[in-house]
């Protein structure tokens, strides 16, 4: 069976990979589109609705194996069914479990897969990647299949879904029990808003002198609605914020509407995760910093002196 394969962790993201997957399909790629599912993972109904002809429901683990103990239940079907093509999202497991399948089916893999296209005069799947931290874009044309891209979440937009779609739903056999055991679970604490899906971002760069700084910045996403995120140096280095809400080459990848970066000084590696910004606005007091380059709105200054004066103006428009 040909076909196109998609693991994601959360139902967002499986709704990104399968619209992509049914662009391909569109643009003349053979075969259907098949979704994973597990108790707590993506809803099977919300998966078909979303474009999966059929689900692959994978039996509960118990409560002390990690996610990755699917790896080989996820394998063996592979190797059985032939898909032509598994979408895995990169999340940090997601991209473990893509390596290890690879692996196992000796195929190749595109991590950090930033587009598909279909060619069907040549029968050839292109995909895009960024190397040398962004400053490039690697085109891979697959000639052998089976295939697996990691893609980031956010890469592509989940499309409209249809509801009275109703796939088709098939169970998988467990998978041997994996000897890596976990041993304690601890939810992630999110603040604010969920950047990726945020229409208003604003970023904090390193122009910050002491993380009490950041209420300001805070400030100015929570009156404009927005959510606040960082650059890398910010959420790896300082620690002061975490490392989910960094964005680019290694944290994730946005499409605001408006994209606000103060202190940030725009290297490649920071703008690649901003390329679907709708509007970029930067406040930075070096006129040179490579973020004017790519900026729609540029306020060259002092951040201690800028800030303010925005928030003060936000509230007096808000005020009647
Ligand atoms: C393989 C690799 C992957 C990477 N991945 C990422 C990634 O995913 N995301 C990421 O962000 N980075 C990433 N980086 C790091 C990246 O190269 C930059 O070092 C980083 O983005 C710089 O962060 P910054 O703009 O906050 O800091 P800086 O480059 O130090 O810039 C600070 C800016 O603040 C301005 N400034 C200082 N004081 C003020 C003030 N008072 N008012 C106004 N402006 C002020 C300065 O003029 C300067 O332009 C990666 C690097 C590598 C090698």
């Amino acid at each position: 069976m040909a076909g196109i394969w998609i693991f994601a962790e959360k139902i967002g993201q499986a709704l990104e990979l399968l619209e992509a997957g049914q662009t391909l399909i569109a643009a003349g790629m053979s075969g259907e589109l098949a979704a994973f599912s597990w108790p707590g993972g993506p809803d099977p109904e919300v998966l078909g609705t979303g474009g999966a002809a059929e689900v692959l429901l994978l039996p509960p683990l118990a409560e002390d194996q990690p996610l990755e103990a699917y790896g080989p239940a996820i394998l063996a079907e592979a190797r059985q069914a032939g898909p032509d093509l598994l979408l895995f999202s990169a999340t940090a497991r997601g991209k473990d479990l893509a390596a290890r399948i690879a692996g196992g089916l000796d195929a190749g893999l595109c991590s950090g897969c930033t587009a598909l296209r279909w060619d069907s005069e040549s029968e050839t799947l292109e995909m895009e990647r960024l190397l040398y931290g962004g400053a490039a874009v690697h085109r891979i044309a697959a000639l052998a299949f089976p295939i697996l891209a990691a893609v980031p979440p956010g890469t592509f937009r989940p499309g409209a879904g249809n509801p009275d779609r109703k796939p088709r739903t098939r169970h998988l056999p467990a998978p041997p029990l994996s000897s890596v055991r976990v041993l304690e679970r601890k939810p992630k604490e999110r603040q604010g808003l969920d950047v990726a899906a945020s229409k208003i971002v604003v970023c904090a760069g390193r122009g910050f002198d002491k993380r009490e700084d950041l209420a300001l910045a805070r400030d100015l996403a929570d009156a404009l609605g927005g959510a606040l995120a960082c650059t890398r140096p910010i959420s790896e280095e300082m620690h002061w914020l975490p490392e989910d809400l960094c964005i680019g080459l290694s944290g994730i990848q946005v499409k605001p509407d408006l994209y606000i970066g103060i202190g940030v000084s725009g290297q490649v590696q920071h703008l690649t995760g901003i390329r679907g910004a709708k509007v970029v606005c930067a406040v930075n007091r070096d006129d040179q910093a490579p973020i004017f380059a790519a900026a729609d709105l540029g306020i060259v200054g002092d951040l201690y002196a800028v800030l303010p004066r925005l928030l003060q103006a936000l509230k007096e428009t808000a005020s009647p």
